[in-house]
């Protein structure tokens, strides 16, 4: 049975910046965890940043890509560059997917690491950008495919036809 790589935070663990859970009532999650199928996981945990944090947001105007080519960067709110522990947590998590034999990865949308659809636009005022974060793209460029929160029931249809 496929492992899936999950955002810790999703599972309950109080791991996110501000030291919250983002805990996911969808019942597939309950019961892919009986079955031993979740690997939770979380990138900026694994990257070596603390909990809580200050929020941090990828450069305006900048993608994911970019970030994990050198050519953008990840600030937090106080204008820290932390590009470099977001990733190692990328790479991390990467090393665990595989490991794993995750083909697929439910990640919570919005985070500059986990993001799938979108993210915060790098101003630190609730602005949205269509895109992902960095762990999410690197993730899928090595062919595990990202769900977000959201869909859940989509990849548990996918799965149960199998
Ligand atoms: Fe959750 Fe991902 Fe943020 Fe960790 S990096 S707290 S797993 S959204």
């Amino acid at each position: 049975m496929d492992k899936i790589l999950i955002s810790a935070c999703l599972m309950g663990d109080p791991v996110r910046y501000d030291g919250r859970a983002k805990t996911s009532a969808n019942p597939h999650l309950a019961r892919w965890q009986a079955q031993g199928r979740l690997i939770p996981h979380c990138p900026e945990v694994a990257g070596g940043l603390p909990t809580p944090r200050l929020p941090a947001e990828i450069e305006t105007g900048a993608i994911s890509g970019q970030v994990l080519t050198g050519k953008a960067r990840i600030y937090d709110s106080a204008g820290a560059d932390v590009t470099r522990a977001f990733l190692e947590g990328a790479k991390a998590t990467l090393a665990i997917a595989l490991a794993n034999g995750c083909r697929h990865a439910v990640l919570t949308d919005g985070s500059p690491s986990c993001g799938t659809s979108f993210i915060y636009a790098g101003h630190f005022d609730g602005r949205r950008t269509a895109g992902m974060g960095v762990t999410a793209a690197l993730l899928q460029s090595h062919g595990i495919r990202v769900w977000n929160d959201t869909q859940i029931d989509e990849l548990a249809a996918l799965l149960d036809r199998k």
